[in-house]
């Protein structure tokens, strides 16, 4: 028995077993037979944010619930979103019934569902900015509703990402009936016209510099950026400065994040695909599968990164996506 995984990389990939989950039943079922068959559960996506082995030692269930319902709770518009539906859609279903917040993460690829797990962001927005409540099935098979603050959100990281047994089913966001634009990046801010521009055109701004910059993975596969932005000490920030004359580097929580697209174009590696991996020319950060790429070559590509990144600046790069093995 072997089940193939979804992945935006289209590596060739397969579960030891797996199954379509249309509901909260469907999970209990799915996980049920996992249990019987004595494999690790593991919910997906769409695969956008996954890396997964040739052979993976699990039963893999794809969330396919779908629905979305909208309320108002003390003046305040809610939606409740099952994990299955597609996060671009509910983006822009949000935007053309006036409930705002979620228009910087326009075209980002995958679920509702997923959305959570590293805490997706884009242009000054992350989706916990917006999360009133996350509910999960737990690994009994009870429904648990986690608040925001349960959830253990930072940039990229979740609490989910430790406890892969909790299946979101869906998700519950607070948003907002006044439209009030982040435009804090230039490349948002130079594409859209505040002046006359509304949530639609921010969605469409937000899609057109996306496709401009990034690989569409129907076409191109990918699964976004591969490592995430290094946050590093004021020691290293410094030392960095005297070999880059513009390095981007802005202070968060914790120390200075360094952007990690920078490094790797600095030590190369655009110019470096092999025959069937590469970077993305406009954004390096994103690798690409040139065609017939197994997971050893885009795991020996990253590592090769990694480790040159680590030797010429002292940063380490830590992967992104999710691997699964
Ligand atoms: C071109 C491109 C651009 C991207 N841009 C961005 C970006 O700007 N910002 C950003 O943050 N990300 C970005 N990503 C990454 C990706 O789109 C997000 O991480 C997305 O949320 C993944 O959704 P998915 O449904 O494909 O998840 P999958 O890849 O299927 O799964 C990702 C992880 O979440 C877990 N998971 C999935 N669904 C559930 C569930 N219901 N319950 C529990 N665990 C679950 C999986 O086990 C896995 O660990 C990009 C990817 C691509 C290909």
């Amino acid at each position: 028995m072997s089940y193939p995984i979804p992945n935006t990389l289209n590596l060739p990939a397969n579960a030891q077993a797996g199954g379509l989950a249309t509901s909260i039943e469907d999970v209990r079922r799915l996980r049920e037979m996992a249990d019987d068959l004595g494999l690790p559960f593991r919910a997906i996506g769409a695969g956008s944010n996954i890396v997964p082995e040739y052979e993976v030692a699990e039963f893999v269930a794809v969330m396919k619930n779908r629905g979305v319902k909208t309320n108002v709770k003390q003046g305040v518009p809610h939606v409740d979103v099952a994990a299955g539906e597609n996060w671009h859609d509910l983006v822009t279903y949000c935007a053309s019934k006036g409930l705002h917040g979620l228009e910087n993460l326009a075209l980002i690829p995958g679920t509702v569902g997923a959305a959570p797990i590293q805490n997706i962001g884009a242009y000054g927005v992350e989706i916990s900015d917006f999360i009133e409540s996350v509910t999960v099935c737990d690994e009994h098979g009870l429904k648990q509703i986690l608040s925001q603050s349960d959830c253990g959100f930072s940039y990229r990281e979740s609490t989910f990402k430790t406890q892969p047994e909790l299946v979101v089913v869906s998700v519950q966001l607070a948003l907002s009936r006044e439209f009030n634009p982040r435009l804090d990046y230039p490349d948002v801010l130079a594409e859209f016209d505040r002046s006359v521009g509304d949530a639609n055109a921010l969605v469409t701004a937000i899609t057109s510099i996306r496709q401009r910059k990034l690989p569409d993975p129907a076409i191109v596969p990918n699964v976004g950026s591969f490592f995430k932005n290094p946050v590093v000490t004021v020691s290293i920030a410094s030392r960095l400065r005297e070999k880059f004359k513009n390095l981007v580097a802005y202070e968060v929580q914790g120390g200075i994040k360094l952007s990690a697209a920078q490094l790797i174009d600095h030590a190369g590696w655009k110019d470096r695909p092999t025959d069937k991996v590469g970077c993305w020319q406009q954004q390096p950060l994103v690798l690409v599968n040139l065609g017939g790429a197994t997971t050893e070559d885009v795991i020996a590509y990253a590592t090769a990164i990694q480790q040159e990144v680590l030797a010429l600046y002292g940063v380490q790069l830590e992967l992104e996506p999710s691997l699964l093995s």
